[in-house]
């Protein structure tokens, strides 16, 4: 018989978890106001919060931290990543910040001004941040298809290179550089692909702009598309990356996803005047040039798990397991944005509890159910995310209302997934029963979802 697969690793060092009954997490999440943001770590059984800083860094990766070189100039860590992140991207300038949003920050304060236009796929919120706070516009040019969750096609995250053109038609003079983000987090954790990469660029280089990559999951981006795009089947994961960068020309990286490290971040460049630029804001923001917002050892660890994450075996078992988890709600029949991404589920939570009216939070009202039910916490993308409309103040209902469940790397086995879906289908089993959600008691003005205290209304 055909061998069933299984991980790319064994484990060497375990971290308990605990169940909870019932009635204890109703009280928690009373405690909690129904926000799961709100909530203790410990009163979560398995937590798909998100795949921020979650991973398990890997016996190499532990063995790197204790050489890492904490001198304050001139750390031979910080070369050690310098020269993996020349191999894998092919930028020649890095530099190290503490987080992803740090490295925007650091190159936004270089490149974007007030007026400027910076289109891409659905900027990620963070980015999304840097760019408005600049007095400036993130213009989404998105395909269209992402907006369809049930739609199956390969590469659901791509730019529709027609919306790029207009814009840079439209507003060439402003637009600082184009910024695509892989894999499109916003979308689904969908991939892009090389051919859309190859589209972008030569539609930047049509209006002599520059390309950035928002590179949070390049590696899970890479294994698309050597598994679904013709003619990379046979080109190795590290091959694929340095082609996917070849085609930019610089990037944003948040190492808490697929660098698989708890805290860190980087920007890298081929071009010299970015890195000049950049550099003035990287020392007063960050800290010096040689760690940035870093610790010696972490920079080792980053490293370590840059090259590993790079590595095809690592990849196939993390997307192995994501594929598995909706295998799952597939045959429990719950909609979920199809195909699968690379790091999430979302769950369609408007086709779910439908009879939740729109002003109750439905996908808020399916993740407070989900935790009840099992300790799990997922993370609410919908209307309360979606923030107050700035001019009305009216919520934002139109966009999509989704329950997200984040799969941390290397972290959970495939019996969690199956608890996981066991305790959905127990909600949505008994879906037409909920009728009634939450309503806000309390909220910020911006990102209101991280504080927000709501009331139960079932
Ligand atoms: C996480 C993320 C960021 C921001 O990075 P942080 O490390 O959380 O600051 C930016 N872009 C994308 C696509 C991300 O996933």
């Amino acid at each position: 018989m055909e061998l069933p697969f299984a991980e790319s690793w064994r484990i060497k060092m375990v971290e308990p978890i605990k169940k909870s009954t019932r009635e204890e997490r109703e009280q928690w999440m009373k405690e909690a106001d129904y926000n799961l943001f709100q909530l203790r770590s410990e009163q979560v059984y398995i937590d798909c919060l998100t795949d921020s800083g979650t991973g398990a860094m890997s016996d190499r990766q532990w063995a790197a931290v204790m050489m890492g070189d904490e001198s304050y100039a001139g750390s031979s860590s910080f070369f050690h990543l310098k020269d993996t992140i020349n191999k894998i991207t092919g930028f020649e300038y890095v530099i190290p910040t503490h987080q992803g949003r740090a490295a925007e920050n650091v190159l936004f304060s270089h490149l974007v001004k007030a007026g400027s236009v910076v289109p891409g796929n659905s900027h990620f919120d963070t980015t999304k941040g840097h760019i408005e706070s600049r007095k400036a516009t993130a213009l989404d040019c998105t395909i269209d298809e992402a907006k369809d969750t049930q739609l199956e096609i390969p590469f659901k995250g791509n730019v529709d290179p027609k919306k790029l053109e207009k814009a840079l038609a439209e507003h060439h003079e402003n637009v600082p550089f184009i910024i695509v983000t892989i894999t499109n987090n916003t979308a689904g954790g969908q991939p892009v692909s090389m051919q859309n990469l190859r589209e972008v660029r030569a539609i930047a280089d049509k209006y002599g702009k520059r390309v950035v990559l928002d590179s949070a999951r390049f590696a899970e981006n890479a294994y698309f598309i050597k598994t679904r795009e013709e003619g990379y089947a046979d080109k190795t994961i590290k091959e694929i990356a340095l082609e996917m960068f070849s085609l930019a020309d610089g990037m944003t990286m948040s190492a808490k996803k697929d660098g698989i490290v708890n805290m860190g971040g980087f920007i890298a460049t081929r071009h010299e005047d970015w890195y000049e630029g950049a550099k003035r804001f990287c020392i007063p923001f960050e800290g010096y040039l040689t760690y940035g917002g870093m610790n010696g050892r972490d920079m080792e660890a980053l490293a370590v798990g840059l090259d590993e994450n790079t590595e095809f075996e690592n990849l196939e078992t993390r997307i192995h397991q994501v594929e598995f988890l909706a295998g799952l709600l597939d045959e429990y029949g719950i909609p979920y944005q199809r195909p699968v991404g690379g790091h999430a589920i979302f769950v369609d939570a408007d086709k779910v509890l439908t009879k939740v009216p729109k002003e109750e939070f439905p996908a808020q009202t399916l993740a407070i159910e989900l935790y009840l039910e099992a300790g799990v916490r997922g993370c609410e993308i919908g209307y309360i995310l979606a923030d107050r409309d700035p001019v009305t103040r009216e919520n934002r209902f139109g966009g999509l209302d989704l329950l997200r469940l984040c799969v941390a790397r290397r972290v959970y086995t495939d019996n969690h997934m199956r608890v996981i879906a066991a305790a959905l289908k127990n909600v949505f089993d008994r879906r037409n029963e909920i009728t009634r959600g939450v309503e806000i008691v309390w909220e910020a003005e911006l990102m209101r979802h991280f504080t927000v205290k709501l009331k139960k209304l079932f």
